[in-house]
C-alpha cells in the first residue's frame, strides 16, 4: 500500500531522460495525455483505492476545470494562471455540494449517484449556449510562463509531469500521516474508525474534494493543451475509462494511477488502429475491449498490475527515530474509587427482540468489572450501547459524571472511553505501529495540508512514540513494523488493546480479548490487565474464559437472555445457584 519512498526518484529520472532524448513529437504528445490522465487517476486512487468510494464521476470534475478556464479566459480575458484557481474554487463548491448529498449513501448507491452526476453535467455542458453547446468553445490561448510558450510539446511535458510528480508525492506523504491513516480506515466501514474518534464523514468529504481538485487541474491543463473544449471528453464514458485505468494500474497504489494511465493510453492507440481493420468499420469500439478487460481484472487481478511490481520491491524502512519524541499530553484521570461508569437501566430492542433489558451496573476507578453470560446474552450489545455504537432504546449512561446517552461513539471516545471489538477490526495493509497510532487520532491535530507538505513530522514522531510505548507495554514490541494482516489471531487482539490504550482512556472496554489466544498469551494478557489496574485504569471485560475472569475481575455482572441475572465478587458468583443453572442449562 505505502508507496516506496524512492519510487518518486525513479519516475523523475525516467521523465528527465524522456525530456532529453530525441523522441518524436508524437510520443511527447502521448506522454502529455498520459500525464493528464494520471492526475485524474491519482484522485481515484485516494477516493476508490484508499477510501473505498467508487466514483464514475471523475471526468465531470475534469470538465469543470476545463470549461471554467475556457469560458473565463475567452470571455473575461483573465490570465489562465488566475482562472486555474477560479476553476478550483468552482470545482470545490460542486464537490462539496455533491459530497454532502451522496457520501452518506452506502453500497451501490454512491457509484450510481456519481453516474447520474457525470451524465447530468455532460448534458448541462452540451446544452448551454454560453458554453457553445456540443461544439464547445474554441480558440483558447496556449499557456505561457515568463514569455515562454509551454502550451505544447516539451514545455507542456515539463509542466504537466512536474504537477503529476508533486501530486503523487503529496499523496504519498498524505497516506503516511495521521489524516492518511484515518482515510485508509474508511474502506473497512465506519465502526472502528468512529470508535477511535475519527469523523468518517469529514474524511470522506475531504478525500472526495482532493480527488475532484486533482481532476480539475487536469481539466485546466487539458483545455489549454487542446486549445478547445467540448463535452465529449468529460462524459460518463470517460468517467468509466478513468476508473478502468486506475483499476488496471492498481487502485490501491499511487504508482498504479500512472501505470494504468500509461498502459491504457498505449492500448487505446493500438486498438484504434487494429479494431477498424478487424471489424471493418470505425468507431470507438475499444470501450468494449476495455469492458472485457475490466471484468477479467476485477476477477483475477483485483489489485492491478502495479501489485506485481510492489510485491517485488523491498519494504521501505522508517528511517525516523521517535525514541526521544516528547510524550503526548495525557488527560486527567479519575481518583481511585471514583465512580467512572454508571449504567442506568439501558435497554435495546431489535424489532421484537429485547437484546438488552434494563441493565444497570457501576464501575469505579481502578476496578476490573467482568460482564459474563452465555452466548447471545446481550454482552456485546451492552458494550455497543455504552460505547455509542448502538443507540439506546431507553435508559442512560453516565461516564465520569456526564450523561453520554445520546452521544456518537467518537464523542464518547473523546471523553476517554476506548474499546476493542469481538471481531478484530484492523487495517490489514498498514503496519502494527500505524494501526495502533490510529488509536491516538484525537491526541494529534495535524491535517491534510501539513501532511502533504511533510510539516507533520514532530507530531507523527509523538504519535509513533506513544504507539510503540503501548505495544511494548502489552508485550508486542517485536511486531511494531509487521503488517497487521500478517499477525496471528492472538497478537491481533493484543494490537487492538494497544490501539485502545493509545487514546489515553479512563475506561477500557474489552470484548472477548482472550478469544483465540494461547495459554501463554492468556497469562500475559492477565498480567497486562492487572498492571493496567495497578496504574488506575478501569476496565469492563466481556470474556468467555472463566479462569481468566475469575482470576482478574474485582466484580462480576451476569446476564442471561438480555436480562440482569446477578452480580457480586467472583467467589460469590461461583457459588450462585442461579449462575450455575444458567450455564449448565446452555453451554457448560
Ligand atoms: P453476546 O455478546 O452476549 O453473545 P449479543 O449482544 O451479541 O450477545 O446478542 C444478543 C442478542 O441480540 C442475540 O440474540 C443476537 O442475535 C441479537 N442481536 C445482536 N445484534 C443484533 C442486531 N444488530 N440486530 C438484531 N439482533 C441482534
Ligand atoms: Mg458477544
Amino acid at each position: 500500500m505505502l508507496a516506496r519512498r524512492y519510487g518518486i526518484w525513479a519516475l523523475v529520472a525516467a521523465l528527465l531522460a524522456i525530456a532529453l532524448l530525441p523522441l518524436p513529437d508524437f510520443w511527447i504528445t502521448q506522454l502529455n495525455y498520459i500525464g493528464l490522465y494520471s492526475l485524474a487517476c491519482l484522485g481515484l486512487v485516494l477516493l476508490t483505492g484508499v477510501a473505498g468510494l467508487t466514483s464514475f464521476g471523475q471526468a465531470a470534475f475534469v470538465g469543470i476545470g476545463a470549461y471554467s478556464t475556457a469560458w473565463l479566459t475567452l470571455n473575461t480575458g483573465l490570465s489562465p494562471w488566475l482562472t486555474l484557481f477560479i476553476g478550483l474554487g468552482l470545482t470545490a463548491a460542486c464537490a462539496l455540494m455533491l459530497a454532502w448529498l451522496t457520501l452518506r449513501m452506502s453500497g451501490h448507491y454512491l457509484p450510481l449517484a456519481t453516474m447520474a452526476w457525470g451524465l447530468s453535467l455532460y448534458y448541462f455542458m452540451g446544452n448551454l449556449d454560453a458554453l457553445g453547446k456540443y461544439d464547445g468553445l474554441l480558440g483558447l490561448q496556449s499557456l505561457h510562463l515568463f514569455g515562454w510558450d509551454i502550451g505544447q510539446g516539451r514545455g507542456f511535458f515539463a509542466l504537466t509531469w512536474t504537477i503529476v510528480v508533486l501530486a503523487a508525492l503529496a499523496i504519498v506523504h498524505l497516506l503516511d500521516s495521521r489524516a492518511g491513516r484515518a482515510m485508509r480506515s474508511l474502506r473497512n466501514g465506519t465502526l472502528m474508525a468512529e470508535a477511535m474518534g475519527v469523523s468518517t464523514l469529514r474524511y470522506k468529504i475531504t478525500v472526495f474534494l482532493i480527488a475532484a481538485l486533482l481532476a480539475s487541474v487536469s481539466g485546466w491543463l487539458f483545455a489549454h493543451f487542446q486549445r478547445a473544449v467540448n463535452p465529449s471528453p468529460f462524459g460518463l464514458k470517460m468517467g468509466i475509462e478513468y476508473l478502468f485505468m486506475t483499476v488496471v494500474g492498481g487502485v490501491g497504489y499511487v504508482w498504479g494511477a500512472i501505470t494504468g494511465a500509461l498502459l491504457t493510453k498505449l492500448l487505446e492507440d493500438q486498438l484504434q488502429v487494429l479494431l477498424p481493420q478487424l471489424i471493418g468499420t470505425s468507431g470507438s469500439y475499444e470501450i468494449i475491449i476495455f469492458g472485457i478487460v475490466l471484468v477479467l481484472m476485477l476477477k483475477y487481478l483485483p489489485d492491478g498490475l502495479w501489485s506485481f511490481v510492489d510485491k517485488r520491491l523491498p519494504r521501505a524502512k522508517r528511517e525516523e527515530n521517535w525514541a526521544d519524541a516528547p510524550a503526548l499530553p495525557a488527560r486527567a484521570k479519575p481518583a481511585p474509587g471514583d465512580l467512572v461508569l454508571d449504567v442506568q437501566a439501558i435497554r435495546k430492542q431489535f424489532g421484537g427482540l429485547t437484546a438488552v433489558n434494563d441493565i444497570s451496573f457501576q464501575i469505579k476507578a481502578g476496578q476490573i468489572v467482568g460482564l459474563i453470560g452465555p452466548n447471545g446474552a446481550g454482552k456485546s450489545t451492552t458494550f455497543n450501547l455504552i460505547s455509542g455504537v448502538l443507540s439506546l432504546t431507553s435508559g442512560d449512561v453516565v461516564f465520569r459524571g456526564q450523561k453520554i446517552g445520546g452521544l456518537r461513539s467518537r464523542q464518547i471516545a473523546a471523553r476517554g472511553m476506548s474499546r476493542t471489538f469481538q471481531h478484530v477490526k484492523m487495517i490489514a495493509d498498514m503496519t502494527v505501529l500505524e494501526n495502533v497510532a490510529l488509536g491516538a487520532h484525537l491526541r494529534g491535530g495535524k491535517g491534510v495540508a501539513s501532511a502533504m507538505a511533510r510539516l507533520n513530522r514532530d507530531e507523527e514522531k509523538q504519535l509513533f512514540h506513544e504507539a510503540q510505548r503501548q505495544l511494548e507495554r502489552i508485550g508486542m514490541g517485536e511486531f511494531v513494523h509487521e503488517l497487521a494482516g500478517n499477525l496471528a489471531m492472538g497478537p491481533q487482539r493484543l494490537m487492538e488493546i494497544a490501539r485502545a490504550l493509545c487514546s489515553d482512556p479512563a475506561l477500557l472496554l474489552l470484548d472477548e480479548p482472550a478469544a483465540g489466544l494461547r495459554h501463554q498469551e492468556k497469562k500475559a494478557l492477565g498480567a497486562v490487565l492487572r498492571q493496567l489496574r495497578a496504574e488506575g485504569m478501569s476496565i469492563l471485560l466481556v470474556e468467555h474464559d472463566m479462569d481468566l475472569v475469575m482470576d482478574i475481575c474485582d466484580h462480576l455482572v451476569v446476564m442471561e437472555f438480555g436480562t440482569f441475572l446477578t452480580e457480586g465478587t467472583p467467589t460469590q458468583i461461583q457459588q450462585s445457584p442461579e449462575v450455575r443453572a444458567a450455564y449448565l442449562g446452555t453451554e457448560h
